[in-house]
């Protein structure tokens, strides 16, 4: 059993495998989320529960927080009963959701008030990656506090890089979905072409996998269309979220203005859906 005490706040799709590798490699895990339902499956593998953001802090040395976007982030840390809302000192909190610098840099400000540590530590690779501990972490804030919680990383991702101070990681982040965003509507508009022109899909997948555009995004985005399986992996409104905060730090080059308007369009209709429900607005 590892001695420090990990509390985790969002059990979502990336949050319940994420937890689960820690408590799969022996850490004392205390888990909250906002639906408590989401709570049972983590409680069968050996997490406790708290109450509130609040109460968890407490009891933990580390807090991990992994949430959809800035409001999240801002009631789980400023809320009644959050993060702040009882006095708390030395402890460390890692947010990995995908957020935009500045509630980050605002965060980490709130942090050292109370002489606690934040690190935005932000994720790529979805729930399959989550599962295996295969995620590419990208990490901004004190170096000091980033070589305590490398240990930690290391049991959820199989490359850890410190990008630099806090917000760098979220930076970072915001940069690589904008080429998820492109590849995912990239793959979507090549279907569509050769579907237009009655090529069968299955076999354009095939030769796509083979050829060196093959990549693992491809493969499964490709399978999805192919299964007409469009169950969010990553949703489609998180991706949507993602390029508005890439709008916000400067986004607007030509493919991004295209791949924004995109993903806004769809996301009122297609928002619960994986990312690659984009192909179904494109004709
Ligand atoms: P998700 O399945 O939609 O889960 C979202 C989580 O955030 C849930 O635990 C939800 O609680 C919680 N939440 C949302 N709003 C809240 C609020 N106001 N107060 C408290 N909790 C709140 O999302 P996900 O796919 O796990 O993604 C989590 C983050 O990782 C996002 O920032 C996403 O962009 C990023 N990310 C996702 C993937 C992926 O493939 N899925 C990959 C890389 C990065 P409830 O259960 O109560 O709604």
């Amino acid at each position: 059993m590892n001695t420090i005490k990990i509390g985790w706040i969002g059990l979502g799709r990336m949050g319940t495998p994420m937890s689960g590798q820690l408590l799969k490699a022996g850490y004392d895990v205390m888990v909250y989320n906002r639906s408590k339902e989401k709570e049972e499956s983590s409680k069968l593998i050996g997490a406790t529960t708290a109450s509130s953001p609040g109460q968890l802090i407490q009891q933990v040395d580390i807090v991990i927080v992994m949430v959809s976007d800035d409001l999240a982030i801002w009631e789980i840390f400023t809320g009644n009963d959050g993060l702040f809302s009882i006095m708390t000192t030395g402890k460390i909190i890692i947010n990995m959701s995908t957020v935009s610098p500045s509630i980050s840099k605002e965060m980490a400000y709130l942090c050292s008030q109370q002489n606690n540590h934040y690190l935005d530590a932000p994720v790529s690779g979805s729930v399959k990656q989550a599962e295996d501990g295969q995620l590419v972490i990208m990490v901004g804030g004190e170096k000091t506090i980033f070589e305590k919680a490398l240990p930690l990383f290391e049991h959820l991702g199989k490359v850890v890089m410190r990008m630099g101070d806090t917000g760098t990681g979220n930076t970072t982040k915001l940069a690589i979905n904008t080429l998820l965003a492109f590849h995912v509507q990239g793959l979507a508009e090549t279907v569509v072409l050769a579907r237009k022109n009655e090529i069968r899909i299955e076999d354009l997948i095939t030769l796509i996998n083979a050829s060196a555009l093959g990549n693992p995004l491809n493969k499964i985005k490709g399978d999805a269309i192919i299964q007409n399986n469009f169950k969010a992996a990553f949703a489609l409104k998180h991706i949507a979220k993602d390029l508005r905060l890439a709008k916000n730090i400067g986004l607007t080059t030509p493919m991004g203005e295209t791949a924004f308007k995109a993903f806004q369009l769809a996301e009122p209709a297609l928002g619960e859906e994986d990312i690659i429900a984009i192909i179904k607005q494109i004709h």
